[in-house]
């Protein structure tokens, strides 16, 4: 249990119907007695839990608001600690205040995540149940959410507990005929040691093929949208981010900029990269950005490739054809609102969905957001099954299978028993480290500085 009390505004930093300052801590019910006052005048200190008082805040003389305050009582609380909840109307200079008047009464302001860091370190919740709570709010789809409460109630920790008491079934066997040779116990056949790590590592595979397939609903696929100019790229972008709701971002550190615009069609989420033309040119600034959305068009996992349908296809055009070769990629012959000139066949020759579409007036959207689903193979996905949250865990479950792959690979080469232990040993420990039993605290540190303040 840790020994200060926290606090921090909870809700958005909007005005809003109702702002909540969450206080959590062990003085968490004292410091909340300091700035409310209940109508009927009793103490929350001696409250029960799961209680809730109408009252006012009042600090330093000055009303500040009416409020509404919950009590929670350890460890029945999001974080397992003593928790107040104060509830009051929610604009920004109130919420701020009644922050204010909790700080200087005792609690000390709450780090990015720190509630939830502190529900991991009561044992309230597992790493990777923690990590599904920012994915749950920063889902933008039915699937992504509820892919993402599946995971916060824990059926990704179950299957991979599974996995963790398999292999270490085997581990106990095998460590107790390695370290007592003498002693009557029963060797393990190798064909069933080597069946269990292969039953175990194709499960982790699996879970690993199904977060790459979902992470275009779950997290968003990097999507470029290339094309000489005057193609209508930018024409296509505003389609996209106009039928969604679009967030734009300044990706900062870049010479020049490369905005970044989040579009959400249907359950898939597209994080597209508005980059500047990718064309040779003698500008070194406009070298840098053209360097960029090379860059970035070698790692996209979606690229929309957009020709002008209205006129032949160019030199330029052929350039773009050949860098995406290879590539998840959507021709998109645009413009379909004027006389066809351009050779289609030419772009079915080297794409396997070319898309008429009129970025002018929408003709042909619908068959573009399907042409996207079927490249990115979203249709399989199956929110209920045990889903990653997020390139940690999935690099923990590729560890753990490369393991077992290596003690496999130990078993047939005929080492030792106790080498093909320690492969056991270091894939148990990879998947430790995914629910966090055994993460460091420079890990932990490292997922609970991701989330945002006041959760
Ligand atoms: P970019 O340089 O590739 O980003 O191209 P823009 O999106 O700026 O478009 C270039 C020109 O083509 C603009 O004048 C657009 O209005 C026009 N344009 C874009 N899409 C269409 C379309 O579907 N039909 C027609 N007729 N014009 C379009």
């Amino acid at each position: 249990m840790n020994g200060s009390t926290v606090a921090a505004v909870s809700t958005p930093n909007a005005p809003g119907g109702i702002g909540i300052i969450r206080i959590s801590g062990p003085e968490a019910l004292e410091i909340a007695d300091r700035v409310f006052v209940s109508v009927n005048g009793k103490k929350l200190a001696g409250s029960k839990g799961y209680r809730a008082y109408y009252g006012e805040i009042v600090f330093s003389g000055e009303k500040i608001d009416e409020a509404v305050c919950l009590v929670y009582r350890a460890p029945h609380s999001y974080t397992g600690e003593d928790t107040a909840e104060i509830n009051c109307h929610g604009g920004l200079y109130v919420t701020k205040q009644v922050l204010r008047a909790v700080i200087e009464s005792g609690a000390l302001p709450a780090g990015p995540g720190e509630f939830t860091k502190r529900a991991f370190l009561n044992g309230k919740k597992d790493l990777a149940s923690a990590e599904s709570v920012m994915a749950l709010i920063g889902a933008s789809g039915k699937q992504a959410a509820a892919a993402a409460l599946n995971t916060l109630e824990g059926n990704l920790s179950a299957e991979i507990k599974k996995c963790c008491d398999e292999i270490t079934g085997v581990c106990a066997s095998l460590t107790a005929w390695v370290d007592y040779p003498d002693e009557d116990i029963e060797e393990l056949g190798e064909d069933r040691i080597a069946a269990v790590f292969e039953d175990v590592k194709s499960r982790l595979d699996e879970i690993v093929k199904r977060y790459d397939s979902g992470r275009a609903i779950t997290e968003g696929a990097d999507t470029v949208i290339a094309g000489k100019p005057n193609v209508g790229k930018s024409a296509v972008m505003n389609l996209l981010s106009g039928y969604s709701r679009s967030i734009v971002t300044d990706i900062a550190g870049t010479t020049r900029d490369v905005v970044e615009e989040k579009a959400v069609i249907g359950d898939i989420i597209l994080k597209i990269a508005d980059t500047a033309g990718i064309r040779e040119t003698d500008n070194p600034v406009e070298n840098i950005g053209v360097g960029l959305a090379r860059k970035r068009l070698e790692r996209a996992e979606l690229v929309l490739a957009v020709f002008d349908g209205s006129s032949g296809l160019t030199a330029e055009d052929s350039d773009i054809i050949a860098d995406c070769a290879g590539k998840c990629a959507v021709a998109v012959l645009n413009k379909s609102d004027l006389p066809l000139k351009a050779d289609k066949r030419v772009l079915e020759e080297h794409f396997d969905r070319v898309v008429e579409l009129s970025a002018l007036t929408g003709d042909g959207y619908d068959e573009l957001k399907n042409a996207i689903a079927d490249k990115l193979m979203t249709g399989d996905f199956d929110p209920s099954a045990a889903c990653l949250t997020g390139e940690r865990q999935r690099a923990c479950c590729v560890k753990a299978a490369e393991h077992l792959s290596d003690g496999l690979e130990a078993l047939r080469s005929g080492m030792t028993l106790d080498a093909v232990n320690v492969c056991a040993d270091c894939a148990v420990d990879a998947l430790l480290e995914l629910t966090g039993e055994k993460a460091t605290s420079a890990v932990v540190d490292e997922v609970f500085s991701r989330f945002c303040v006041g959760k």
